[in-house]
């Protein structure tokens, strides 16, 4: 459903992203992992045009990115988007959050955005805080919000940027188990995480990404037990 062409992405002489060649399939779930720098939140960004490729192409659902205009807006629409961080209108309820989109672009008239966004919010366990601002919810209900008002898009694919990496324990627990769920249900999920445990459990693929380039692609049980490069392993090494 993504698939990447001979990708490159320059920061000025930096080479960020180099003949980066990837497909992820439909109910796929592939886990990105790699060392700071290494170009996977930059990954992320080029499948939704945040970021603009210098060279290559990347295909969403079978078509290239559309270039701009109200094209790219509802290409945009169509890609879920969980970040680190302030992924929600601080200034509406949780439940304008998730509505929000599906009105406006989806053209969805309340009371259907309504039924599906409690409907969400109930998978994610959180109903309970429709009526609740951002600000009075845990980063980790927030991370559950940002999921659901991702879900309300019925998006081809979710990207998720280390989603827990700003949360306790306690909540990261919650996210990642919410994104077991998701993973469970056939979501096409592209994951950036530290979190090797979800990796392991979840990933049908891994790729391990270093200095901008797909170093190793495996299936989770190779990679964790086999890694193939050197610099897989001193990576691992680091994280256990
Ligand atoms: P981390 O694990 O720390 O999040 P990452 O793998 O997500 O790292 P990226 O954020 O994709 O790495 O960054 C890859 C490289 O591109 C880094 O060297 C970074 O400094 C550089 N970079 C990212 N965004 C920009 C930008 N807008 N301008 C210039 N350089 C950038
Ligand atoms: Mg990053």
């Amino acid at each position: 459903i993504v698939e990447f062409r001979g990708v490159w992405k320059r920061f000025g002489a930096l080479e960020v992203l180099k003949d980066i060649n990837l497909s992820v399939g439909r109910g796929e779930v592939v886990v990105i992992i790699g060392p700071s720098g290494a170009g996977k939140s930059t990954l992320c960004r080029t499948i939704n045009r945040l970021e603009i490729i210098d060279q290559g192409e990347i295909f969403v659902d079978g078509k290239p990115q559309p270039v701009e205009g109200k094209e790219l807006y509802k290409f945009r629409a169509g890609i879920g988007m969980v970040f680190q961080s302030f992924n929600l209108f601080s200034h509406k309820t949780i439940l304008d959050n998730v509505t929000l989109a599906p009105r406006k672009i989806l053209g969805q008239d309340k009371a259907v955005a309504q039924d599906t966004a409690y409907r969400l919010l109930d998978m994610v366990g959180i109903r309970s805080k429709a009526d609740a601002m951002p600000a009075q919810l845990s980063g980790g209900q927030r991370q559950r919000a940002a999921i659901a008002r991702a879900l309300a898009m019925d998006p081809k694919v979710i990207l998720f940027d280390e989603p827990t990496s700003a949360l306790d324990p306690e909540s990261t627990q919650d996210v990642l188990a919410t994104m077991q769920q998701l993973a469970g249900q056939g979501t096409t999920m592209i994951v950036v995480t530290h979190e090797m445990s979800f990796a392991r459990s979840c990933a049908d693929r891994v790729v391990f990404m270093a200095d901008g380039a797909i170093v190793e692609t495996a299936s989770p049980d190779a990679f964790f037990t086999e890694p193939e490069s050197e610099r897989a392993r001193s990576f691992l090494a680091s994280v256990r």
